[in-house]
């Protein structure tokens, strides 16, 4: 059995931040990774070198200075969301009004090259060696003055065992206590906060459509559109900053169980902008759709029905850490700050180092 002193688990933003935090203390570490990439709820496909971001696409510089910050530390560039020109709003039957622009408050800025350059950046100031991929944590053990992590796929006996001093799970509060065991049990009152800690957009879809030309910009719409017939129920202009290729993204507005049937979905979520947009719209170069309810690793049987209201995150039932510090909290749902954001996965991240090494 392998023997490490800290033990990430999960290799989204806030597992890898965090690991980016230990390298720059000088500690020793591996990170395990359920999928066979890291990122987690960060996921940008690549076409003609410009990347779409199927999870999140923007910052809020305003508020976010973390996430400005590291944008700054890795000599990334973030630019304004495009919202020049008219807005457009499908009824519930269907039919299409022009609306005046709607700006957002505060002012959403995206990344060239995706947000994934976030990750990548991070990604190079730690050993190599250090980031496992394709190691889904089953089990959690709880010894003495250290714990055993257990890893793999369910329904079949664990294929590797891990032993550290500390573990930092870096996944959503939800989806640990769903689908990882933890030994002693624990209390179900923690159980159950970890269970009602919905995660942030795990219920979501979501599209983008590439195209060479941008109709839309030129009969003077900014791309931005609400619909309350869907498929999408909000549409934004996701083009590269610059020049093209352009695009169109936005959330998928049904319900999960409702979306099983992926091809029909982009076929309807085209026919849609072909109504607010025009013609060319339902023939764009390439088109990516991710449903985030329909990813192991990110989504549960809870998460099914997307949370439209912003929750309040806090660590789960109020603890940092438990067993004495061997097991601490990361994740942006564990976040009181920003929680369920990009800038709440830093700042757990941050909070969890703390914790871990007080
Ligand atoms: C469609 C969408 C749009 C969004 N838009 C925005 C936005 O515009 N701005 C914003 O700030 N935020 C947005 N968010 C939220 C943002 O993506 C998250 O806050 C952030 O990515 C969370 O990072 P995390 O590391 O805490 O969690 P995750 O990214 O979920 O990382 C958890 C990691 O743990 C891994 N994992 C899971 N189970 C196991 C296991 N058993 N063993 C090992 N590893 C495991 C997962 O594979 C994953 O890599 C959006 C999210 C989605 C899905």
């Amino acid at each position: 059995m392998e023997k490490h002193d800290t033990i990430i688990i999960g290799a989204g933003l806030s597992g890898i931040y965090a690991a980016f935090l230990l390298a720059r203390k000088g500690e020793s570490f591996i990170m395990l990774e359920a999928r066979d990439r890291v990122g987690g709820r960060i996921l940008c496909p690549a076409y003609n070198g410009y990347t779409a971001d199927l999870g999140p696409s923007w910052y809020w510089p305003a508020i976010n200075p973390r996430i400005a910050g590291l944008v700054e530390m890795l000599g990334l560039t973030g630019y304004p969301q495009y919202d020049a020109g008219n807005g457009r709003f499908q009824t519930m039957d269907g039919r299409i009004q022009t609306i005046s622009r709607c700006p957002m408050e505060p002012e959403s800025w995206r990344i060239s090259g995706g947000m994934i350059t976030l990750v990548n950046g991070l990604l190079k100031t730690i050993p190599q060696d250090a980031v496992r991929l394709n190691q889904p944590v089953c089990e959690i053990e709880q010894k003495t003055n250290h714990a055993i992590v257990n890893v793999g796929k369910p329904g079949q006996s664990p294929c590797c065992r891990y032993q550290a001093s500390r573990i930092i799970l870096a996944l959503p509060p939800r989806l640990a206590a769903a689908t990882i065991l933890f030994t002693p049990d624990l209390s179900r009152e923690l159980t159950q906060a970890m269970l009602r800690t919905s995660t942030w957009m795990a219920g979501q879809a979501k599209f983008f459509a590439l195209y060479d030309i941008a109709d839309w910009r030129n009969a003077g719409f900014s791309g931005q559109a609400f619909s309350q017939s869907g498929p999408l129920g909000e549409i934004h202009d996701g083009s590269n900053h610059t020049g093209g290729p352009f695009g169109l993204t936005g959330f998928v507005g049904i319900h999960a169980a409702q979306r099983r049937n992926k091809q029909a979905v982009i076929q309807a979520t085209l026919q849609q902008l072909h109504h607010l947009y025009g013609d060319k719209a339902d023939s764009p170069k390439t088109v990516f759709y991710t449903d985030w309810a329909m990813e192991r690793y990110t989504a549960t049987e809870y998460d099914q029905r997307a949370a439209h209201d912003h929750p309040r995150f806090h660590p789960p039932s109020g603890h940092a850490c438990i067993w004495h510090g061997i097991l601490c909290f990361a994740g942006s749902e564990t976040s009181d700050v920003f929680g369920g954001y990009l800038e709440g996965a830093l700042a757990s991240a941050e909070r969890s180092v703390r914790a871990a090494f007080q």
